[in-house]
């Protein structure tokens, strides 16, 4: 028996000879939030239609819990719940009927039904809404039900499209919040192209940028990959940025303010402790009044921008 939820084996896609994905390979475990990040065109959509079966890879394969999404494919996607970028919701309906529809079409036995639907409204506080009729509906509890068809047959993954895009800041909130609940008992994959929800509802992230995994690890070794080789460095009587440049070991300079520069050293940790005493020596013998010197930490923007702008430039140069 596998522990993986989830295993994506070299996965390629070619259209029209063009490849949109291209050699993606992960593994999912139960009880894991992966956020799946990337620029439009990065090829998430096509990657998640090949996780649910509703896309044939060109190469590669898809297994969900240890079954082939291509040998099984009905055993397969019973074990996923998908809520796609566009919800598939039947707005006449309430949400009693179209939830006992969802439930039907996700083969629950009918003794079953009854209670799936009430848990799965509990799940996502829809309870109170059982006879309105979606289309009446604010959008944040439309995407409630959307998720909630996605759960309804309580799979082993849940997989997410872009959730909260049109929800206002509370409904934002909200949605989040369930999402991480949802994670305590199902491998999650939410595919995103916002950082800040990534940060908040993932223990785990996946980038993706013209068709390649860019990165693939924990959000705090995304954090860490780029803090410690930038400084912030305030200064009394601040020198130049060419005076700075001249410090063994800096590679960058800028000035923030009148007081402030930031610099950044070559990665690795003897440059680390070579810059910072080059500049305390620096400062002293200058008299350029040093009085701040603090690690500056990268925004996740700025690694996320780092590591999709790296290729581009490359492709332009
Ligand atoms: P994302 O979801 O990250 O925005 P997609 O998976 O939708 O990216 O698209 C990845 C690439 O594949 C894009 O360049 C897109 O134009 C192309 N693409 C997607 N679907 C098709 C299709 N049916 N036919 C041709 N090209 C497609």
């Amino acid at each position: 028996m596998t522990n993986l939820t989830v295993e994506a084996i070299e996965l390629t896609r070619l259209y029209g000879g063009r490849p949109a994905v291209s050699d993606v390979s992960f593994n999912l475990t139960k009880g894991q939030v992966l956020g799946f990040l990337g620029p439009n065109g990065a090829g998430k959509s096509t990657t998640m239609k090949m996780l649910t079966g509703n896309l044939a890879p060109s190469a590669g394969s898809v297994k969900i819990c240890g079954i082939d999404m291509i040998e099984n494919p009905k055993e397969a996607k019973a074990l996923i719940g998908y809520l796609p970028e566009m919800r598939p919701l039947y707005k006449e309906l309430t949400v009693d009927e179209y939830l006992t529809i969802a439930a039907r079409l996700h083969r629950v036995t009918g003794k079953h039904i009854k209670k799936a639907v009430e848990n799965a409204k509990e799940r996502c506080g829809l309870s109170h809404m059982s006879k309105r009729l979606i289309e009446n509906l604010s959008n944040g509890y439309q995407q409630r039900v959307g998720i909630a068809q996605a759960i309804i047959h309580s799979p082993m993954v849940v997989i997410l499209d872009e959730p909260t895009v049109g929800l206002d800041p509370i409904q934002i909130r909200d949605i989040r919040a369930l999402i991480r609940e949802i994670g305590g008992e199902h491998s999650v994959i939410l595919s995103t192209h916002i950082l800040p929800e990534v940060e908040m509802v993932c223990d785990h992230v996946q980038i993706i940028d013209k068709g390649k995994l860019v990165f693939n690890g924990g959000i705090d070794v995304l954090k860490r990959q780029r803090v410690g080789n930038k400084l912030l460095l305030g200064f009394n009587k601040a020198p130049t940025v060419a005076e700075l440049l001249k410090i063994k070991g800096i590679t960058e300079a800028e000035a923030v303010d009148a007081n402030m520069m930031r610099i950044r050293f070559a990665d690795g940790a003897d440059d680390n402790k070579v810059a910072h005493e080059a500049i305390v020596q620096a400062a002293v013998k200058n008299k350029w009044g040093l009085f701040q010197i603090a690690p500056d930490h990268t925004s996740l923007e700025d690694v996320f921008v780092q590591l999709t702008y790296q290729d581009n430039a490359a492709d332009t140069a």
